[in-house]
């Protein structure tokens, strides 16, 4: 069969990525992204972009350890070379405390983040409502910069990108062979997804570069996130809120908390509100799946879901789904091969 044409539908961290993985993993592929929008009208562009994962309670934890630890080896080359500052990847060292000692001391990523270890008395004392913390260095993203870098990856490697409302993936069945579908929350809509719902997050990005560590309360929460440009401090998370308002109550909310942990942000400046919705799920759906219309067959692979952890995540599910993009393609030109005989 001729070049197999693959699109991915989606232009956040998940479909960018996985395109990427798919263009390298398959390179007979034609691939192409489609999305309604790009970068930096995504949900991936709001985000915080630190490497420390969220459980996915659907998931078993050893392929969540593998995910991630997939995605950090590929950011830390990244960060360990000439790219780093433009594709916005960097190591960031800092804290997680918490006001009682969490039931489970050692998180499933504790060896996956470099030098993690529980923090010493002396450094609790910058925290005097915490009574442990762990202190470790891991990998942020600034997620503009980041995405910009994959698709100027994906434009070199010869992949198209067009800007496109798809309404249903069928549309796609005449003008492609796979569809992969990376709609992030758009996914409820587009493939009927009841098990997915929006987790609204607000955030504060602000002009704190003094701001060196991490902070993030271990409830999750309350986080400092300092980025190359600026710092994301957050957070809120509000279960099946649709609303991308700003919403002032929580702006100030957000601010003092993260005052109470770093009290010299009440020097911030130029404090920009950012909204997005976390595409939740009790696990990603990472899937294969063949559409079929009177007799016409349409393969197509879900990648989404990735809740509050897109960018601890991302790499690994990518090459998941591009590995089933690679099944795909085989049965296909496999039944063509058979077709011809
Ligand atoms: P999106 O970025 O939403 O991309 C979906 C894409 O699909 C978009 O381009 C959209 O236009 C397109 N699309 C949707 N429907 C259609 C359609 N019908 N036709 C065509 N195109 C369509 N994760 C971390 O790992 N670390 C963090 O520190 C972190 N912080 C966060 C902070 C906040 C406040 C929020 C909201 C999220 C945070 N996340 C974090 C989570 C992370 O942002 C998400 O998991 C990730 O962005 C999901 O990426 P995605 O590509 O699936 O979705």
């Amino acid at each position: 069969m001729a070049a197999p044409k693959v699109a991915v539908v989606g232009a956040g961290i998940v479909g960018l990525s996985t395109a990427l993985c798919i263009a390298e993993t398959c390179p007979s592929c034609s691939v192409t992204v489609l999305s309604d929008q790009f970068s930096p009208n995504t949900t991936s562009d709001v985000a915080a972009g630190m490497l420390i994962p969220h459980t996915y309670p659907g998931t078993p934890i050893h392929v969540q350890k593998q995910w991630f630890k997939e995605t950090f080896t590929y950011l830390f080359a990244i960060s360990n070379s000439a790219e780093a500052s433009e594709a916005g990847i960097h190591l960031v060292s800092g804290y997680q405390v918490f006001k009682n000692a969490p039931k489970e001391e050692l998180p499933f990523w504790s060896d996956v983040v470099l030098g993690f270890r529980p923090m010493s008395r002396a450094e609790l004392q910058k925290f005097p409502q915490h009574r442990f913390g762990q202190a470790f260095t891991t990998l942020k993203c600034d997620c503009p910069p980041y995405l910009l870098w994959l698709e100027k990856r994906l434009k070199a490697t010869g992949v198209q990108m067009y800007t496109r409302k798809v309404a249903d993936l069928w549309e796609l069945h005449s003008e492609y062979n796979v569809v992969v579908n990376c709609a992030g929350i758009g996914a409820h809509q587009l493939v009927g997804d009841e098990k997915l719902f929006p987790v609204r997050g607000q955030v504060l990005k602000v002009h704190a570069p003094w701001v060196k560590n991490f902070i993030r309360d271990g409830d999750g929460l309350t986080y400092i996130y300092p980025g190359i440009h600026r710092v994301t401090l957050g957070g809120t998370r509000e279960n099946g809120s649709w609303s991308l308002s700003p919403d002032p109550g929580a702006t100030k909310d957000i601010f003092d908390r993260c005052c109470s942990l770093e009290p010299s942000l009440r020097g911030a400046q130029d404090i920009k509100v950012k909204v997005g919705l976390r595409p939740s799920r009790q696990s990603v759906r990472l899937q294969r799946e063949v559409l079929s219309q009177a007799g016409v067959k349409l393969p197509v692979v879900h990648n989404y879901g990735h809740g509050a952890g897109g960018f601890s995540m991302h790499r690994g599910t990518a090459k998941e789904a591009a590995d089933l993009v690679g099944e795909c393609v085989a049965a296909l030109q496999g039944s063509s091969s058979r077709a011809k005989l």
